[in-house]
């Protein structure tokens, strides 16, 4: 198991708004930034000062008495990072844990350094004016909307912050320019690689800020997983989603509906709103139809991003399911095509965004996903391989004819989706109950 830390740089667009919802200037924001980088400077160097006194006290201290000092005992904290930041966080309007990042960073390159600059070998460090940004991990947060990713960071102290009058906190749209870096957003977003403390710097060419994301992963988890140890996914009415692992009684259930409702309440309103627009009429108000039937078509928008935001958390908590029971393979029914299903599926195309974030996500985790004939894995016993569409007396129930068997339905066909090499198993089902039928007729 190895951690990997890496870096990738993405540029920003300005995107802040005040409390109105009116946009604020980039030169208006540009002002706030390029003043934190002034107070990064000064931080950075007065964290240098105050470890040189202290290195210098020290070395006299040692030498007049035999010991070293503790800073406890001269600071009330226990290292000089204490210190620097009790001295600085009240004049300075940077974000506390941003600050913190900063001087602890200044002090592990002191210490690197200190024999060398001891020794006359090397000068003690003075920083510069245009100083990059640090961000503590917690001071950023990705948004993902519309297909589009933004990113909000904490910058300035939470009062300091108040007199701006922001509505939404220092907001970015990153620039996205090519499919790899748009991988590592959705994983850091995912939450399968872990974002950690990252910088902030002016690019002077673009004229643009610029954002170096640092993420780290481990690959523990996925040397771990079983290829053989099957999971099977069943997409279903009932249930979004239902998952299990032939044998095991234990599930993965999401009971969902959260899409159809918010569809549902957000239809109504448009409904309503459609109903309004009518009695303006067309001749009257001479554009007036048109402009006032765009905010009812916006609707369709708000339940793609709310259904996009919804199959993302179902996937994330799926392969999260898939890991902590060890599955190295996912099974499911392939969707697309013409089966018995294919027309509840394709109603609303839900299911099959779900299932392509699924995908995703399992390939991220090192996952194989295996697609699956999706016939009569819902008539399917279980427990015994006996078909017949009576072992359903409703959607939500199964009960086998031949066993006896009693079950969730949707629980039922996850057990069926997750044997290995089902659809060969199924074609010898049907053809020994065939046979079984001709025997007892011949009877
Ligand atoms: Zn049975």
């Amino acid at each position: 198991m190895t951690l990997l830390v890496k870096v990738v740089k993405i540029h920003l667009i300005s995107e802040q708004f005040d409390k109105a919802g009116n946009r604020i200037d980039y030169k208006e924001v540009n002002k706030i930034l390029w003043e934190l980088q002034k107070q990064t400077r000064e931080a950075k160097n007065k964290t240098v000062q105050l470890l040189w006194e202290w290195n210098n006290f020290s070395s006299d201290y040692v030498k007049a008495s035999g010991i070293y000092p503790k800073a406890k005992d001269i600071f009330g904290y226990s290292s000089v990072h204490g210190q620097a930041n009790k001295e600085l966080r009240t004049k300075l309007i940077l974000n506390s844990s941003n600050l913190s990042t900063t001087t602890m960073d200044v002090c592990k390159i002191f210490n690197t350094y200190k024999k060398e600059v001891w020794e006359g070998k090397r000068s003690v460090p003075s920083y510069k004016s245009d100083q990059p940004l640090d961000l503590h991990k917690d001071s950023i947060k990705l948004i993902y909307e519309n297909n589009q990713f933004y990113v909000r960071l904490a910058l300035l102290k939470k009062a300091e912050f108040a007199k701006y009058g922001f509505k939404d906190g220092f907001r970015f749209k990153m620039q996205v320019k090519d499919n790899s870096t748009k991988t590592i957003l959705e994983r850091c977003f995912d939450e399968v690689y872990k974002i950690n403390a990252s910088k902030l710097l002016y690019d002077q060419k673009k004229k643009m800020w610029k954002l170096n994301l640092s993420y780290s992963f481990d690959n523990k988890n996925i040397s771990e997983l079983d290829k053989e140890k099957i999971l099977g996914v069943d997409v279903g009415v009932n249930c979004p989603l239902v998952a299990s692992v032939f044998g095991d009684r234990d599930r993965f259930i999401i009971k969902g509906g959260e899409i159809e409702k918010f569809r549902k309440s957000v239809e109504a309103r448009r409904r309503s709103m459609l109903e309004q627009t009518k009695y303006c009429g067309d001749g009257r108000i001479g554009h007036g139809r048109k402009k006032r039937t765009e905010p009812a078509l916006n609707i369709g928008d708000k339940i793609a991003r709310f259904r996009d935001t919804t199959n993302h958390k179902y996937s994330r908590a799926l392969i999260e399911y898939a890991v902590k029971k060890g599955c190295g393979t996912i099974q499911m029914e392939k969707l697309t095509g013409i089966t018995s299903k294919s027309d509840r599926f394709l109603k609303d195309w839900t299911y099959y965004d779900l299932q392509t974030k699924i995908e995703n996500k399992a390939k991220e985790v090192g996952i194989n996903v295996v697609y699956i004939a999706p016939k009569y894995t819902s008539q399917r016993c279980s427990n015994c391989g006996y078909i017949h569409k009576d072992n359903r007396p409703n959607q939500a129930k199964f009960r086998c004819l031949k066993c006896d068997f009693e079950s969730n339905a949707d629980y039922n066909a996850s057990q069926n989706i997750g044997i290995k090499n089902i659809a060969k198993i199924i074609e010898k089902d049907l053809k020994k109950q065939k046979s079984e039928v001709q025997v007892n007729e011949n009877k």
